[in-house]
């Protein structure tokens, strides 16, 4: 199985990929947002110090979230893994080689999943949630529309749009998303070790792309 480092919009299904390679390929699945959750509730110097960050609303430095990475990534040994949510820049890209040559690690494969910006902003901003019994619905999607405009199936009280779903919150943060990304995903395809998975289809293909390229070369 060769390693994943994952790149993807918000809102692209990375989740639902990551959990399909987890349950049917023994994948572990590195997220750095849980990663530090996790650490910060390790009584260790080190965890104790992630709390009190986190718990301060202090930003985790890049040098702290690379060294905790690497830490992990001593402990799962040979198992082959998935890295989400870094890197961000060339910067980190560039300690993450570095971290890979140091571990052995050569057998891995960047997968960029490129999903069509229009259906990102319908997942985003169609949502709405039912202050009461808190459904959420999507107005875009037939499947998740409620029967009666506006109104929740449940208990008919009237949706809601959160903030972070208007088309500004989108804009600004699919913005920061490509600004951030795009030297990364320069940088690995200059390495000619990037692949990119059209994520406008169904899971069920995305899945099928992707086992396609992990077993490209299996060497177990
Ligand atoms: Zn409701």
């Amino acid at each position: 199985m060769k390693n994943i480092i994952f790149i993807a919009p918000p809102a692209a299904g990375k989740g639902t990929i990551s959990k399909y390679l987890v349950d049917n390929f023994n994948y572990i699945h590195i997220s750095t947002g849980e990663l530090l959750r996790k650490v910060s509730k390790e009584e260790t110097e080190l965890g104790k110090h992630i709390a009190s960050l986190i718990n301060n609303g202090i930003f985790v430095s890049d040098e702290l979230v690379l060294e905790i990475i690497k830490q992990e990534l001593q402990k799962i040994k040979n198992k082959p893994f998935i890295l989400d949510g870094i890197p961000r820049n060339i910067e980190q890209a560039e300690y993450i080689e570095q971290v890979f040559k140091e571990l052995s690690v050569d057998n891995y494969i960047v997968i960029n999943m490129e999903i069509n910006v229009e259906a990102l902003k319908k997942r985003a901003t169609g949502r709405r949630l039912c202050n009461d019994c808190r459904l959420s619905y999507n107005v875009y999607f037939d499947k998740y529309k409620p029967q009666e405009e506006n109104k929740c199936n449940n208990c008919h009280k009237d949706l809601i749009i959160r903030k972070d779903d208007s088309l500004e919150v989108f804009e600004s943060r699919y913005q920061t998303y490509i600004n951030i990304t795009l030297p990364v995903i320069n940088f690995y395809k200059n390495k000619g070790i990037i692949s990119s998975i059209n994520a406008n289809q169904d899971n069920s293909e995305i899945i099928k792309e992707i086992t396609n390229i992990i077993i490209g070369e299996f060497n177990d």
